[in-house]
């Protein structure tokens, strides 16, 4: 069936494997991130193992499938009020920067019978989630001491979201300082204090992690080896994990330029066109319902995306060695857009595959 994501298990476990050394190493714990891949349970399971200490996601929704895996579920997007019972119910760890709704998920948890772990959020400058100012946190944290049935798990910080902020020495210090700070303060524990995500590996690597940072949040760090401060690959890892396999259904030659009057494209924008004479072009069977094109290459470099509307991606093949035919199946790797969009449409069909380890493949 096409179009067709193939999701590498043997390379995606070995990815886990080095990331899982990496954070060993530096007495860091490891949480693996799911939301790109949509949590596919059997995909969470086969790559986990032992190597993994906490799963996190940011939809409760994949965190339930994930029941049957006894490793703590940890929930990264703040809740919304309408699904405290399912977080209680379903997350063992969830991050939290509002009284209103720590206080509902307190109500809950006594409801269900529960202790729930929290873990509040400080913003060091990236402008998402979180407390931006020390004095907010702090009475943030003797509000939550007083709460019966939840337990402060510890302080987390996100980087490199929406502002792009690099995480640093000088603003995960920071973090590391304040959860210092709590706990002699009030005689408390964190357990908990989250440094960041994949965008935190380069100081780690650079030996440059302030003391007292206890886990990282890694995404695309596991599944297409690459840090994303610096967007450079990490060693000893694979970064053709998923690969997109589309079928072609029709070939033609045709001029670049469209013919009449140029009014919006599908998606209501106003296209523009460079006029690069008749070109050869392949239609394959997958639109902008299945996947973001611009987190695609084709892995035949040849191949150029000239386009894609709801159902339709069009290819210029003009310049490929191989001559293309209807039925034929083009192949292309996946970035962290093109994955994020190919496991949550439902016309994709995903399959496991796994690999013998003949040939380790280069960064692309
Ligand atoms: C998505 C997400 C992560 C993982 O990010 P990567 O860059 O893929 O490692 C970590 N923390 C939070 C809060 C997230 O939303």
């Amino acid at each position: 069936m096409y179009p067709r994501l193939e999701i590498n298990i043997s390379k995606l476990k070995h990815n886990v494997d080095t990331l899982s050394q990496i954070c060993k190493s530096h007495n860091i714990d490891m949480i693996m991130v799911t939301k790109s891949y949509c949590a596919i349970p059997e995909v969470v399971e086969k790559i986990s193992g032992d190597k993994v200490d906490y799963l996190a996601d940011s939809r409760v929704e994949n965190i339930k499938n994930l029941q049957n895996i006894n490793i703590p579920k940890v929930l990264l997007r703040i809740p919304m009020l309408s699904e405290i019972a399912d977080v209680v119910k379903y997350v063992d760890v969830s991050f939290n920067s509002e009284l209103k709704t720590i206080y509902k998920l307190n109500e809950e948890s006594k409801k269900q019978n529960k202790v729930h772990k929290i873990v509040l959020m400080f913003d060091l400058g990236d402008l998402r989630e979180g407390y931006f100012k020390e004095e907010e946190l702090f009475s943030a944290v003797e509000e939550v001491l007083k709460l019966e049935n939840i337990k402060l798990f510890g302080i987390a910080t996100n980087l490199t979201c929406y502002g792009a902020i690099i995480p640093s020495e000088k603003n995960l210090g920071r973090l590391a300082s304040l959860a210092k700070a709590i706990e002699n303060k009030y005689n408390i524990t964190l357990e908990f204090v989250s440094g960041g995500n994949s965008s935190s590996i380069d100081l780690l690597q650079n030996l440059k992690m302030p003391k007292g940072i206890t886990n990282l949040r890694l995404g695309e760090a596991v599944i297409l080896g690459r840090e994303t401060a610096y967007g450079k690959v990490i060693e000893n890892t694979y970064q053709d994990t998923f690969k997109m396999i589309c079928e072609v259904v029709e070939i033609k030659e045709k001029p670049s330029l469209p013919i009449g009057e140029i009014g919006m494209d599908a998606f209501g924008n106003v296209p523009k066109y460079e006029d690069k004479g008749i070109l050869k072009r392949a239609i394959v069977a997958i639109g902008k319902q299945d996947i973001d094109i611009e987190g695609i290459v084709p892995i035949d470099s040849d191949i150029e995306i000239l386009g894609a509307s709801s159902d339709h991606m069009i290819l210029n093949v003009s310049d490929c060695k191989q001559s293309y035919e209807v039925g034929d199946k083009v192949e292309f790797l996946v970035e962290y857009g093109g994955l994020l969009t190919s496991c949550t449409s439902k016309y994709v069909h995903k399959e496991l595959v796994y690999s013998e380890f003949t040939q380790k493949q280069e960064a692309y």
